[in-house]
């Protein structure tokens, strides 16, 4: 997958692309990322980005034209020619994505993870100050996201987020591919309890069942783990859910089990 983002801080990234998951898959060339600074774009002595806003008020906003600049050049790193065939509209290269990190956005879950997952490429903008100019984001911005109800002072850290959560997407990123399959919020559920040795810390002991070597025993416990995590911590994750027949039955007795 490429990934280009635009930033004023691309040395921020190397903290994210120089260990672990991310770190091999930018290393293997999973994710071909490249990062493009709107102050490379400037055309005066100092480099200008930012300037004061229209109308008044606190803060400084980042100008159109570097801004534009570098996401066009982001854009077209995004479609150079590649080893791997491109979807094609009408015989053209479909264009990246672009997104912008933003407070304003969607907010980020699963499911949005997995769909940006399957893009062949994408164009992260992460924003400084009070944020970028509206026209850039009329003109070029397809999406807006946000990683939460809160305000950061930068998009990099964002755009890092999502970095990491659509590394794990990735074909060969993973070593043992099945963990992506059993995590928080990939069923609509969360994640079931882990343990790992000793089995005694501290007279707290790991379940039995873990131990018993009856795959589907643990199985099913895990399941009714995760259903009870997720009703007792998440119950907004389960309104609305399709249930199977197994799942009905398994969260039935573990109701009973609870409340009988
Ligand atoms: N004035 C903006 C507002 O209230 O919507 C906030 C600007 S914020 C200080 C600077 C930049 O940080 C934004 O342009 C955006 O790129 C990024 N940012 C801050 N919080 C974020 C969040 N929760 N999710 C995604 N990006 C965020």
């Amino acid at each position: 997958m490429r990934l280009s983002v635009v930033t004023l801080f691309p040395e921020m990234f190397r903290t994210a692309t120089d260990s672990g998951v991310l770190g091999r898959a930018v290393e293997s060339g999973v994710v071909q990322l490249g990062l493009f600074n709107p102050r490379d774009y400037t055309s005066d002595r100092h480099r200008t980005v930012d300037d004061r806003p229209y109308g008044g008020g606190p803060g400084m906003v980042m100008m159109v034209e570097p801004l534009m600049a570098a996401i066009a050049a982001a854009t077209a790193a995004c479609d150079e020619p590649r080893a791997e065939p491109v979807s094609e509209q009408g015989g053209r290269p479909l264009r990246p994505k672009v997104i912008y990190l933003s407070p304003q956005g969607q907010r980020l879950d699963q499911a949005k993870v997995r769909a940006l997952a399957a893009e062949p490429a994408l164009v992260l903008v992460a924003g400084r100050y009070e944020g970028i100019d509206e026209r850039v984001v009329e003109a070029v911005v397809d999406e807006e996201i946000s990683i939460g109800d809160y305000v950061l002072t930068g998009g990099e850290l964002p755009a890092m987020v999502l970095l990491d959560a659509l590394s794990r997407h990735l074909p060969g990123t993973l070593g043992n591919s099945a963990s992506s399959v059993e995590e928080s919020h990939l069923d609509g559920l969360l994640d079931y309890p882990h343990y790992t040795r000793p089995e005694n810390v501290a007279g707290r002991v790991v379940p039995s069942v873990l131990l018993t070597g009856d795959h589907g025993a643990i199985t099913r416990w895990r399941r009714q783990q995760a259903f009870w995590r997720t009703w007792q911590r998440r119950p907004d994750m389960l309104v609305g859910r399709e249930w199977s027949q197994e799942d009905r039955e398994l969260f039935a007795k573990l109701l009973e089990k609870n409340f009988a």
